[in-house]
């Protein structure tokens, strides 16, 4: 096995285009390691991210944030500005594993491991990330939802890596949460995962607004029918009722020892209800 850290996103994505065998990308090695220690892969080549110039960096932009894919966890939660205008995307990264794990872990490895439950890719699906995308063929951005395609599988091509995730600048009065159930306190794989990104007008009127669930589909799922029952309201107990039922109504989870799928299905309601006010009380409104 190769191990090979290069400086340039170019040297890296070429790197991974030519090889014949079976190359993977070493962000934070979370997940990585861990499948080269069970012996689930026999990597020929592995390329660490963390030596390419830029993908340590979190930029504030004049539209938005730019965080690059070696970002660490307890980097992300050390950011203030970041902190302040995100709340929700960096508290679900900062669920992920333990202190130890969170020194290592990036949302980009998350993204591309490609867990139904991955604790950040809901919160940025509903903040509506991007994900830059360098390859061999040049850049491309997509939304974070086209890269899990199933259960460890992605939209990437041979030789792409996610250079960084942008998330867009926020109008005043918005905020956004994330909340999952685990059996344990901490340390668990998400039974439901939910995140929640809104905006409010003046008079506490939700004017836009992104639901996302994890762990109850093959992939995190988006649900506009959840933010349209939002949308227009002042969160009243019909509104949220209704965005509770579109949530449960977009769940087709399985049965496993974590949680049933009625349990799941129930659950995603009761979260995304909780974490819509969470939200809202944090876009300023009551
Ligand atoms: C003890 C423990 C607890 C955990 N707890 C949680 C938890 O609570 N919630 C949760 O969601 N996860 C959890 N995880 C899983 C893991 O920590 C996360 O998925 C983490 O965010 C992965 O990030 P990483 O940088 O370590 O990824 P890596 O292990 O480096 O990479 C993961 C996968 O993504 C690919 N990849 C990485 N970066 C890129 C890139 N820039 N472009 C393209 N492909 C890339 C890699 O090739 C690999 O296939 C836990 C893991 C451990 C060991």
């Amino acid at each position: 096995m190769r191990y090979e850290r290069p400086t340039t996103l170019k040297a890296a994505a070429q790197m991974l285009a030519k090889e014949k065998g079976q190359a993977f990308i070493l962000a934070g090695g979370t997940d990585l390691l861990v499948r080269l220690r069970t012996g689930f892969i026999e990597p020929d080549l592995i390329v660490d991210i963390k030596g390419i110039n830029g993908s340590k960096a979190i930029q504030k932009t004049a539209t938005g944030f730019k965080i690059g894919a070696a970002v660490s966890g307890a980097e992300l939660g050390e950011h203030a500005a970041l902190k302040k205008a995100w709340p929700g995307v960096v508290e679900a990264a900062n669920l992920i594993g333990s202190k130890q794990v969170q020194g290592r872990c990036t949302m980009s490895g998350n993204l591309c491991n490609a867990s139904p439950a991955a604790d950040s890719v809901p919160a940025l699906v509903a903040a509506a990330a991007k994900a830059v995308i360098v390859g061999p063929k040049g850049k491309r951005t997509v939304a974070v939802e086209e890269i899990p395609v199933g259960p460890g599988k992605t939209s990437l091509k041979k030789g792409e890596i996610i250079e960084s995730i942008v998330l867009p600048k926020r109008p005043p009065k918005s905020g956004d949460a994330y909340l999952r159930f685990i059996p344990r306190t901490e340390m668990d794989i998400a039974v439901v995962g939910v995140g929640v990104s809104l905006t409010l007008d003046g008079k506490g009127v939700v004017t836009k607004a992104r639901v996302a669930l994890g762990a109850v589909a093959p992939t995190v799922r988006l649900v506009p029918a959840a933010a349209k029952a939002l949308i227009g309201t002042k969160m009243d107990k019909a509104a949220l009722d209704a965005m509770a039922a579109a949530c449960s109504a977009a769940c087709s989870p399985i049965d496993d020892k974590r949680g049933t799928r009625d349990f799941r299905i129930k659950v995603a309601g009761v979260l995304a209800r909780r974490a819509a006010v969470i939200a809202r009380k944090r876009a300023g409104g009551k």
